[in-house]
């Protein structure tokens, strides 16, 4: 097991004293706390190097730290140490008959999953093991790849949970971010063998690959954002089995463009897949499911709408109701029947093959047009005709459309964007040789 150390929990009686020595003695720097309301327990952060100092100050007399810190006084109170597999970790525990306090990974902060050793089989340190959400590996990963512009990572630097701003004539794209979840890889390349697929994307233990959620938002006459990423209703179960990582979501990266839900008018959605329809609807503190753009409009093709109301075996997994049922309660469904402008150089496209009804959306003004493809190409990587994805009903509409629309992309040197691509936002597609890449938009 490889293990890195995470932070060092000290339980601190009287945090005075303690900033006193970590900040003022030592001269450390302190970040703002947080407080954890389930545990009654405040943290202060102080980062050394790789690893972090975490004070822990009880909000609450029954507050476990208090408990601790009344029992044995001030000081370490635990050590938390990074596994890549917490699933492995712990069974490989398990048969070294070690003890353990949980016996199998729980949900913990942020998205990550953690397990606590007895401090009885540590030495009598509380060890605590965590495994962080899934992120993109950060550049070094893949380098190797002969291609690197289709290497899904994040290139050096450049983080792709922040907002990017295009112009298209006198309208403002601007590409946001719900954060990232996981995928099989198997699947998101359909009949491409695991061997090519893994020079583009590198897979988990879980054979699962990295991919972001990126809705683009649209100002013109009016704002509109096309579809809103995964949100935040699923429960533990869902975000570990889809590793969603949301520490940086729409919320964060509306604000970093300067804007509240207040100010979408319009939500378009290309399909009603949870990655694109989850951040549709918000469950307010009365439990009630509400629209999540309280201005907005939600356009929604008909098609689309109907298969979503009539699911089966094949596409079930894709679809849950909490994300766009709520939309019809409320009245603010529009549904299109067919290829049309939704606001002033903003107009939608059937595509089919990924559902029967999905579109893309063609944004056009001053001459340049820019297409957002959804999942008909969701990362740099589905650029080639072959790589399809096996979550697509209708593979070979995929592949008669993927074919039409590359060819009008690179005509029309179109700025394309890839709701899924960890790495890359926009690009333009390129063809030679008969071979197609993509190349980045700075
Ligand atoms: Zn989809
Ligand atoms: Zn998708």
């Amino acid at each position: 097991m490889k293990a890195v150390l995470d932070h060092i929990g000290i339980a601190v009686k009287d945090l005075a004293a303690a900033l006193a020595f970590y900040r003022d003695a030592l001269g450390l720097e302190i970040e703002p706390p947080e407080e954890v309301a389930s545990q009654q327990v405040r943290a202060h952060f102080v980062p050394v190097g790789e690893s972090t100092l975490e004070l822990l100050e009880a909000t609450a007399p029954e507050s476990p730290i208090a408990r601790y810190v009344d029992k044995r006084g001030p000081g370490l109170h635990h050590i938390t140490l990074r596994v890549d597999d917490i699933h492995a970790a712990v069974a490989q525990l398990k048969t070294r008959g070690a003890r353990l306090i949980d016996e199998q990974p729980r949900p913990g902060a942020e998205g990550s999953l953690i397990a606590f050793v007895h401090p009885a089989s540590a030495h009598g340190v509380l060890v605590e093991l965590k495994q962080s959400p899934a992120r993109p590996s950060t550049g070094s990963g893949r380098a190797s790849s002969s291609d690197s512009s289709l290497t899904l990572s994040l290139s050096k630097g450049e983080r792709a949970d922040s907002v990017q701003r295009f112009s298209v004539g006198d309208l403002e794209l601007i590409s946001v971010c719900d954060g990232f979840f996981r995928l099989d890889g198997g699947a998101m390349f359909g009949v491409v063998p695991k061997p090519l697929w893994e020079k583009k994307a590198s897979a988990d233990a879980r054979n699962r690959i990295t991919l972001a959620m990126r809705p683009l938002v649209v100002r013109g006459v009016r704002t509109m954002i096309i579809d809103a990423g995964i949100g935040d209703k699923e429960d533990a179960k869902f975000c570990d089995i889809y590793g969603v990582d949301r520490r940086r979501n729409l919320d964060h990266t509306l604000a970093d463009a300067g804007l509240s839900p207040d100010d979408i008018d319009i939500v378009l959605a290309t399909h009603l897949h949870f990655d694109h329809a989850g951040g549709f609807t918000i469950r307010d503190a009365s439990g009630r499911l509400r629209p999540r753009f309280p201005r907005a409009q939600y356009v929604v093709r008909r098609g689309e709408w109907e298969d979503a109301a009539h699911l089966h075996a094949r596409n079930r997994a894709s679809y849950l109701a909490d994300n766009y049922v709520p939309l019809a309660d409320a009245g603010v469904l529009q549904l299109v029947d067919d290829d049309r402008t939704i606001m002033p150089g903003v107009r939608v496209r059937r595509t089919g093959g990924h559902t029967m009804h999905h579109q893309m959306v063609l944004i056009e003004s001053g001459g340049r047009t820019a297409a957002f493809a959804a999942d008909l190409m969701p990362t740099t990587a589905h650029a080639p005709d072959a790589w399809i994805m096996g979550f697509d009903l209708y593979p070979m509409d995929t592949l008669a459309a993927k074919k039409q629309f590359a060819a009008e992309a690179i005509d029309k040197n179109m700025l394309v964007f890839f709701p899924h691509d960890p790495g890359v936002a926009a690009g333009y597609i390129r063809e030679q040789n008969g071979k197609r890449s993509i190349q980045p938009a700075s």
